[in-house]
């Protein structure tokens, strides 16, 4: 009988500490009536803050249709611009369902919120 191949290790993953905060945007779990204290996003960690550019944004799946849209989001993973569930196309709805992007971030001049699609909550920044 050949003996036991290798030892058992005891190797532990040490976490990497981030020291990288001092540029993140700090997104929050809007207060919504509608649904239950306490939920979380679990994205917000990873989101960016991109720059606004509303005014030569377009939803470029309606621009192609000729459709008019309500108002437009922003993929906050990709940068995609779609329109809202409020827009004929929902473009931003699809962009989700097609690449499982979570979050989607206004474009309004007069909007500063998120909204995830996993989680179902609105984001602000804090
Ligand atoms: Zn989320
Ligand atoms: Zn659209
Ligand atoms: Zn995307």
């Amino acid at each position: 009988m050949d003996g036991i191949h290798g030892t058992p290790s005891d190797e532990r993953e040490v976490p990497a500490e981030d020291t990288t905060a001092s540029s993140a945007p700090a997104w929050g779990v809007a207060p919504d009536g509608g649904r239950p204290q306490g939920s979380v996003c679990t994205h917000v960690s990873t989101l960016a803050r991109p720059p606004v550019t509303a005014s030569h944004a377009v939803c470029s799946a309606c621009v192609a249709l000729g459709h008019d849209w309500v108002r437009l989001r922003r993929c906050a993973t990709c940068g995609t611009v779609g329109c809202c569930d409020s827009s004929r196309g929902r473009h931003a709805n699809a962009h989700y369902e097609a690449t499982g992007h979570p979050v989607v971030l206004s474009l309004a001049h007069d909007e500063s919120w998120a909204w995830c699609y996993v989680d179902e909550v609105f984001l602000t920044e804090a």
